[in-house]
């Protein structure tokens, strides 16, 4: 019996060595993984997409990637199918992070390990790791850009800013709302930064699902009540793109021009936005480089399913009400007219057409 079993083992593993019959056997036996995004409409995510699929196939995994239109019931009842396919981890980037708590709840109780994505899910235990990039970082850098610029340390001011930030159900936008402010407020405090609309809180000025459109008419408003007597808008704090997009539309719409647009500053690198960058109708944005996310996630989903030590190197920052969740934070980085060549080109993110 034991030279039977010995010779099984041996042509077993002559053929799993042997091209494409091991091919074949891994792809058979792939281990599945359900990737949620919320929307396609937001250009990030569809890169974020492409590159976890590309990037999970090229590991070995079987991909299930699915798209919800920025509407939750529709992720909810995807993240269902793929519990009911049997996927053996499910990676999320949700719409609103706190809604996926009952569904999430069918997961762990098949022992399914979850990612969050980019974006922390809330007040589940259900959420194994959160992998994102350093959300706190891009509101400082947007927040001391806006100081530089201004050189507020050394200019008496008063400049006038008015405040936009992201979406209230997106536990990411109170981080970079509250990186940007921790950096201006001492200025609004002092009086060298103005805001002539008043509006400060973060229900204030936050945009529902970061709208462009929602972005755009408030910025009309702002232009209607606060500015159409020439008063002079200097700068516009915006945490993401698609909110910038907006508001320079808005602007753009009221007769401002490159010569005298506000500083509006922006995060993702969105195509629309990094052409509005080159145009000088928006000021800078943030690289995030989602193949860095992407590869950050294969890793740990590699380390999850081989019971391996999780790559993670913060585990202090994002309770999502139910404890920390242990997280690995990629970094942010600063992109303009300046840089955006070796950001954007040289590194083969975009090409240069794709820019025209
Ligand atoms: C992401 C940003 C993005 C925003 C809108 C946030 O959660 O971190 O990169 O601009 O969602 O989709």
């Amino acid at each position: 019996l034991f030279s039977i079993v010995l010779c099984v083992m041996l042509v077993s593993s002559l053929l799993a060595a042997c091209g494409k019959d091991s091919e074949t056997a891994s792809k058979d036996g792939a281990k599945k993984v359900g990737v949620a995004m919320p929307t396609k409409d937001l250009q990030r995510w569809n890169q974020d997409g492409a590159n976890m699929k590309k990037e999970l196939e090229a590991a070995g995994y079987s991909v299930d990637l699915q798209y919800a239109n920025n509407d939750i019931a529709t992720q909810v009842s995807q993240i269902e199918n793929m519990i009911t396919n049997g996927v053996d981890v499910l990676v999320i980037a949700s719409i609103d992070g706190g809604s996926l708590g009952t569904v999430l709840e069918e997961a762990k109780n098949k022992d399914i390990p979850v990612i969050a994505y980019d974006r922390l899910i809330m007040d589940t235990d259900a959420v194994s790791y959160y992998a994102t990039f350093d959300n706190y970082m891009v509101g400082t850098i947007q927040g001391q850009y806006i100081v530089d610029q201004l050189d507020l340390d050394n200019q008496a001011g008063p400049f006038n800013i008015e405040l936009f930030t992201g979406s209230p159900d997106d536990n990411n936008a109170r981080f970079f709302f509250g990186g940007a402010m921790d950096v201006l407020n001492p200025y609004i405090d002092s009086g060298k930064l103005v805001i002539p609309s008043g509006q400060r809180a973060f229900e204030e000025v936050a945009t529902l699902n970061w709208s462009t459109e929602e972005a755009q008419k408030r910025m009309e408003n702002l232009i209607t009540a606060n500015y159409a007597d020439g008063t002079k808008l200097d700068v516009v704090y915006s945490s993401n793109d698609s909110c910038a997009q907006g508001i320079t539309n808005a602007l753009v719409g009221a007769g401002y021009t490159a010569d005298n647009m506000p500083i509006i500053t922006g995060q993702d690198c969105d195509i629309s936005s990094t052409k509005n960058i080159l145009a000088g109708l928006q000021s800078m944005s943030i690289f995030k480089d989602t193949r860095d996310l992407a590869a950050k996630v294969v890793e740990m989903v590699d380390a999850i399913l081989s019971g391996d030590e999780v790559p993670v190197n913060d585990k202090e920052t994002y309770d999502n009400g139910t404890g920390i969740i242990p997280t690995y934070l990629c970094e942010p980085v600063f992109a303009d007219a300046s840089n955006y060549k070796e950001l954007l080109i040289d590194s083969g993110y975009y090409t240069e057409d794709q820019l025209k």
